[in-house]
């Protein structure tokens, strides 16, 4: 991977941005579980943040997958896992398959604003049936007239409270194949019959987490994104991107997990030395810091190919494997050098091993990711997952 001037200006645009428009909020956020996205939105997109790979004609700033990297793994140096997300479900997750495949008429209405900040945008894929078996979703868009008439619930859903539109899969035929009869829908999250409930959880406290209820909402026919039955094909290349964007995302904020931790141990003493003086400690600190190493490794040369146009389904899947195990290895043993100042509430280690835990979950669990990649190996046996 090459980086440019251009790469590292941003990097340092978004540093700069966390460190002045984020970090400092951050406790009043995890306690309100929420923030003013609107208002961090509108800042980002008045940056140029929020459109980086998308076209120019849209408000974006006509660059490649290898920006939204930079911007992702930059996102680390922040004091909790649930503003990035929040951020990347914006710019990598709910709005790809829009800008690639979306009507022009449809991206001017709801690109545009998104990419400007003034709209939030949201990702309506799991349900409380499941959200692994992305083929088995029960949402269903009826045609009726000038619309689609959909009824169901969603679950999980992030930025589901504040959001202005949700990129929605949801069934618009009935029978054949589960992977043929579903379209993403952009609705408008004020249209009549959408019903919201925040749901509370264990980490990622700031980042706003709903279930939708969808009663009889209609949505003009228009707000297809691309063709009709084409929403779980779409779905899995938004995924794609929404899995690099994960593993990238985790490697400067595990990078920071060890700083801190080398620091703390330095000054802390027990049985007369540093903690860290102890071989256990610096030993063990060094390989997780060679782990995230091999993990970036693997990270940019999976974006490298993607950017190249190359199918990259396994290396993205090992990548959002890899990261959401290191993840949570690189935060449980660096808590366990802080000793009980690991066990507070408010710690940065503690923080992070709540909000890291997501990643083996979120955006396909650990287990999926294992499934499509030996799908690629060939080594899945006929009719498993
Ligand atoms: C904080 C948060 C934010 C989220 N944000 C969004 C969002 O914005 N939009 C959205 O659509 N979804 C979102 N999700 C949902 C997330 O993608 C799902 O939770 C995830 O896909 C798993 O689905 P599930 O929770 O229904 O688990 P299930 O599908 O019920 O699976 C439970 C567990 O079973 C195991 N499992 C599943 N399949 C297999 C298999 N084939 N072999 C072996 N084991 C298996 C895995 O360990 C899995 O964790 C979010 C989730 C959380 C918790």
């Amino acid at each position: 991977m090459k980086f440019t001037q251009e790469h590292r200006q941003i990097e340092d645009t978004v540093v700069k941005f966390v460190e002045k428009e984020i970090n400092p909020f951050v406790p009043d956020w995890e306690k309100a579980e929420q923030f003013p996205s609107h208002e961090v939105f509108k800042k980002l997109g008045n940056l140029g943040l929020l459109g980086l790979k998308y076209p120019e004609e849209f408000g974006g700033q006509g660059l490649d997958f290898s920006y939204s990297l930079v911007m992702a793994e930059a996102l680390g140096v922040c004091a909790c896992g649930g503003i990035p997300m929040a951020i990347g479900v914006q710019t990598d997750m709910a709005t790809p398959a829009l800008a690639r495949f979306g009507s022009d008429e449809l991206r001017k209405e709801y690109l545009v604003p998104t990419i400007a900040g003034d709209y939030v945008a949201c990702l309506g894929v799991s349900e409380p049936g499941g959200g692994s078996d992305v083929a088995a979703v029960k949402t269903t868009a009826k045609v009726d007239g000038g619309d689609y008439v959909i009824n169901g619930t969603k679950m999980w859903i992030t930025n589901g409270l504040k959001a202005d539109w949700c990129c929605l899969l949801a069934n618009t035929s009935e029978g054949g194949s589960p992977h043929k009869n579903k379209s993403l829908i952009v609705v408008p999250m004020d249209a009549p019959g959408i019903t919201k409930q925040k749901i509370h959880k264990i980490g990622m406290h700031s980042s706003d987490t709903a279930q939708l209820f969808f009663d009889n909402v209609r949505v003009p026919r228009r707000n297809l994104i691309g063709q009709e039955g084409m929403g779980f094909a779409f779905q899995m290349l938004q995924f794609q991107e929404e899995r690099l964007w994960g593993a990238a995302a985790g490697l400067k904020a595990m990078d920071r997990l060890i700083d801190l931790t080398v620091d703390y141990t330095r000054q802390r003493k027990a049985f007369g030395k540093s903690i860290l003086d102890n071989q256990v400690v610096h030993f063990r600190l060094a390989e997780l810091r060679t782990e995230v190493e091999a993990l970036r490794a693997l990270t940019y040369r999976a974006v490298e190919m993607y950017i190249g146009g190359k199918d990259v389904t396994k290396l993205a899947s090992m990548a959002k494997l890899k990261a959401g195990r290191l993840g949570r290895e690189v935060a449980d043993s660096c808590l366990q050098y802080w000793g009980g100042m690991g066990f507070t509430a408010d710690n940065p280690l503690s923080q992070a091993y709540r909000d890291g835990r997501l990643t083996s979950i979120g955006g396909g669990a650990d287990e999926v990711m294992l499934g499509i990649i030996c799908k690629l190996e060939g080594t899945l046996p006929k009719g498993a997952h």
